[in-house]
């Protein structure tokens, strides 16, 4: 996708804090941190919004499940416990069309979300 900011850093045309890299995502710090730690975590493939998931897709969505909880535990959160949120569509609050994983961690939060 020519026009989405997440696939210009995942090419590097957008400068960003890489945390992570594989052959699968990539991670990087959240440039309007919510919290201590805030790093998206991004399937390298695009993928517009949580409704475009196919089940080809599977292992992709659970790779980023298990690259944010391994980055968590480095980050010394596991304990504590940490928050992973994947917004779908406006009314969500997503901003960027390719999914992003959000790990967010290192204060209290309240639930529900407003
Ligand atoms: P969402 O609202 O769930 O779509 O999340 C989009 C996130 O992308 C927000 O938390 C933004 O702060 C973040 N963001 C926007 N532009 C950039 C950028 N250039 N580098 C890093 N994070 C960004
Ligand atoms: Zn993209």
């Amino acid at each position: 996708m020519s026009n989405c900011l997440f696939c210009k850093i995942r090419d590097g045309q957008i400068p960003s804090k890489i945390v992570y890299r594989d052959d699968v995502c990539l991670a990087f710090e959240d440039i309007n941190p919510q919290a201590p730690t805030h790093v998206l975590f991004i399937p390298l493939k695009h993928i517009a919004t949580v409704n475009d998931i196919t089940m080809e897709d599977r292992e992709t969505v659970g790779h980023l499940y298990t690259a944010a909880a391994k980055l968590a535990k480095e980050r010394g959160h596991a304990e504590k416990g940490y928050r992973l949120v994947m917004n779908c569509n406006a009314e969500a609050g997503q901003t960027v069309f390719h999914i992003h994983l959000h790990l967010v961690a290192g204060r209290p939060m309240g639930w529900p979300p407003g």
